[in-house]
């Protein structure tokens, strides 16, 4: 049995393998190594490990790793994270973004906080821990393409009947509980007009236009998200649609025959994004009926519901008891609603800060560090032991 390198090494090889996950193909990276490298420190612990190649991401994978004691078979803890991080903005770090570098107090290095560094911090918290003294089952999730489409989170199902008490994802939230956030979903519009000579509008069908009808119930929706839905959870307690980006046209002297809107969505918590989509095609149906075939609605990625842990659940009370950190909403999207799925209380908590995430020179403070693995080490105590 190989030995358990130390925290730093561990932080250092897990930010030295490459595992970005990216829509274009040209960064985009197999998270494989990384998964092989934590199934062999989990081993060393005495983890049982099942590794399962995405059935919708060819070279993907997420990897469970369990202690079940003999004669308590569920329940228990699960310490969730995902091993992809996102691409590196090129000549904006100042060093290596795959070198751990320590100064400053900090180590800085693609994925130390968002969030590879995280199963160091895991697997340290339990280096001195004999399993067999757990009580309850544990459970270690490593997933893939978090950053992207959240394909891992999306294929939980793989790993047959998984229902810990209680999840914890250790994004980065400076060791504060998050226990809600909006979803997400983005969709673009398409507009196939008819071209045509600018001197006579009737001899096509202006792909403009038409959209600038679309924009105008587009409107509508943002307007009646503000009047019919509130949550005091959040700083803006409504759901938002934004107008990311329009494409349409090529010159002055022709009807434009073509016209792409990009829209982003962050629907509560509880809204159903089935009845979403047939809100906007309510929205939209008097405009397609005028142009048939003329207005197209596609998901640029498969949606992510809003999620939200009740704030007097167990797993909240214990995790704010344990860190002195009253329970916050976030305002990013995670993997929880896809955890929470699991039927496990799901809170997200880690060490590092968000402010670091997706950012060049990415770092951890280091004094964040020892604190951090106390609170986690104690968590994984109290629930298990
Ligand atoms: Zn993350």
């Amino acid at each position: 049995m190989p030995q358990l390198p130390s925290f730093i090494q561990m932080y250092r090889d897990l930010v030295a393998i490459p595992s970005v996950s990216c829509l274009d193909p040209s960064w985009d990276t197999s998270n494989k190594p990384v998964i092989d490298k934590l199934a062999t420190w989990l081993e060393c612990l005495g983890f049982q490990i099942d590794v399962h190649e995405l059935d919708h991401q060819a070279g993907k994978f997420n990897l469970l790793a369990h202690y079940i004691p003999e004669d308590a078979e569920s329940g228990g803890l699960m310490l969730a994270g995902h091993t992809d991080t996102v691409p590196w903005d090129e000549g904006r770090w100042t060093q290596d973004p795959f070198k751990l570098r320590e100064d400053n107090g900090r180590l800085y290095g693609l994925g130390t906080a968002d969030m590879k560094g995280f199963f160091a911090f895991v697997i340290e918290a339990l280096r001195s821990t004999d399993l067999r003294q757990l009580k309850k089952p544990l459970y270690i999730l490593a997933t893939a393409d978090e950053e992207t489409t959240m394909a891992g989170a999306r294929e939980l199902d793989a790993f047959g009947h998984l229902k810990p008490d209680f999840a914890v994802i250790g994004e980065p939230t400076s060791m504060t509980p998050v226990i809600t956030h909006k979803g997400h979903m983005t969709e673009a519009v398409r507009i196939t007009g008819k071209s045509g000579h600018s001197s006579n509008p009737a001899a096509g069908i202006n792909a403009i236009e038409v959209m600038h009808d679309v924009i105008t119930e587009l409107r509508g929706i943002q307007k009646e998200f503000q009047q019919r839905y509130h949550d005091d959870a959040f700083e803006v307690p409504y759901p938002t649609l934004n107008f990311g980006a329009i494409h349409g046209g090529d010159a002055a002297n022709r009807i434009c025959a073509c016209c792409e809107l990009h829209i982003d969505m962050r629907p509560l918590p509880g809204m159903n994004i089935t009845e979403l989509y047939g809100l906007i095609d309510q929205r939209l149906a008097e405009v397609k009926a005028q142009y048939p075939g003329a207005v197209c609605l596609e998901h640029m990625h498969e949606p992510v519901p809003g999620y939200r842990c009740d704030k007097d659940a167990e797993i909240v009370r214990l995790a704010s008891e344990l860190t002195g950190n009253a329970a916050q909403p976030a305002n990013y999207c995670t993997e929880a609603p896809f955890v929470q799925a699991l039927g496990c209380q799901t809170i997200v908590m880690g060490p590092g800060n968000i402010a670091q995430a997706h950012q060049p020179d990415e770092f951890i403070q280091i004094d964040e560090i020892a604190p951090a693995q106390n609170q986690l080490r104690a968590l994984i105590r109290q629930v298990c032991m």
